[in-house]
């Protein structure tokens, strides 16, 4: 690849060419934990699931700014396919708040280096936006603790060879009860499901795990005693503009493939273009995609720069996600009975946009947040 005097748009011309070399692995979806495994390993390949930690872990050291940037242009190019190492950045973040150095950097190079998937084990049947619901407990003892509960929805289940899971140590004291573990999947009481059937999940598994009566040594605790639940907000706040980075990078997917086609549809003798109630609705969705960029670039922006950034990143977040179910919707109506074939890109990007909508946070939660910091 040749180098421009830019490295960010380095960047993004490499995440482009890794596009082109890993479609092939996006068909090939017999068996959904090899092929999301397969995916998952090209990613590692290229320390695409390692973009924030920090070179002398192994990882590549990019700011949060370059990060968001290169997972539009990966989800523009490989639409519905970050799930997996965007969960493992989460956790990766976590991690950087572990108690020790020593930890921290074990794991993170780990990580980095062997090319691991971690999987966040947080919502449960009671506790999907009310997080501090949860009902998963870990009951200390002399060695650490125990743990015992079930998590519904854990991203990269079949294939973590981490978790980082949340239980509560003391119920009655809400969110001050919170913990966050590092658990092995192989340790005794670890059960997971086979994966769930989602449609648009490409190439990423989603499933249960249990943890039925697991030790975690103390030391295994990330943070401080009752920390979990500010880690946890710390880490979302920082996941929620590189989901709208995400987002977009769909949503201008979208929009190219709907504005290529009206150009190209005749219908009562013109392009379906040339009709305004079309071009205007078109012109409204350009605008709203320079907005959806300007509004992640700022919060990754502020992340970068040590200012305040919680309102401004469940703002990216919800504009982000908005904008792609709205312009995807579009394209499935205009594109008529060739947006919903199963091979067709548009359907593929709309089922991602129902996806990503849940992902760190509905859009009321993040309205939540907003109306919080107003
Ligand atoms: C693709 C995908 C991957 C995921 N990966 C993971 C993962 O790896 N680990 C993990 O732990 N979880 C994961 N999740 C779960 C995700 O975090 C939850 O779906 C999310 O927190 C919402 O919870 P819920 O689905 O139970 O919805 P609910 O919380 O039941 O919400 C349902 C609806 O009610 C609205 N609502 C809720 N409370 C209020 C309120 N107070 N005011 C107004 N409206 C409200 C919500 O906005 C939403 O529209 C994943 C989800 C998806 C879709």
């Amino acid at each position: 690849m040749t180098h421009s005097n830019n490295p960010r748009q380095d960047l993004v011309l490499e995440a482009k060419q890794f596009a082109i070399e890993t479609a092939p692995l996006l068909e090939n979806s017999q068996d959904r934990i090899e092929s999301a495994r397969n995916l998952y390993a090209a990613f590692a390949r290229k320390n695409y699931h390692a973009l924030l930690i920090p070179e002398h872990c192994g990882g590549r050291g990019l700011d949060y700014t370059s990060t968001g940037i290169v997972y539009e242009a990966l989800s523009y190019h490989l639409p519905g396919s970050l799930h997996a190492p965007i969960t493992t950045a989460h956790c990766a973040e976590m991690i950087k708040s572990a108690n020790t150095e020593v930890l921290r950097d074990t794991y993170l190079s780990e990580i980095a280096r062997k090319g691991l998937a971690v999987g966040f084990c947080l919502t449960e049947n009671s506790a999907g936006s009310d997080i501090a619901a949860i009902t998963t407990k870990a009951k200390k003892t002399r060695e650490g603790y125990v743990i015992n509960g079930e998590k519904t929805v854990v991203l990269n289940h079949a294939i973590a060879s981490y978790f980082i899971a949340f239980a509560t140590t003391s119920p009655e004291r809400g969110r001050a009860g919170i913990n966050a573990f590092i658990i092995k999947p192989e340790t005794k009481g670890v059960k997971i499901s086979a994966p769930y059937e989602v449609e648009g999940l490409t190439g990423s598994v989603m499933g249960e795990v249990l943890f039925d009566k697991v030790p975690a040594r103390q030391k295994y605790r990330l943070g401080e005693e009752g920390s979990g639940y500010f880690l946890l907000m710390e880490t979302l706040d920082k996941g929620r503009p590189l989901v709208a980075a995400n987002c977009t990078g769909s949503a201008h997917r979208a929009f190219d493939i709907i504005v290529t086609y009206t150009k190209q549809r005749q219908q009562f003798r013109k392009n379906l273009f040339a009709f305004q109630g079309i071009s205007l609705k078109l012109a409204e969705y350009a605008t709203r995609l320079n907005a959806a960029r300007l509004l992640y670039l700022d919060a990754l922006g502020r992340i970068d720069a040590g200012q305040s950034f919680t309102m401004e990143a469940s703002m990216s977040k919800l504009f982000a996600s908005e904008t792609l179910t709205d312009i995807t919707s579009f394209g499935m109506d205009i594109l008529g009975y060739r947006g919903i074939v199963t091979s067709s890109l548009i359907k593929k990007l709309y089922q991602e946009a129902q996806l990503l909508k849940s992902i760190d946070g509905t859009a009321n939660v993040q309205k939540m947040v907003i109306a919080s910091q107003l």
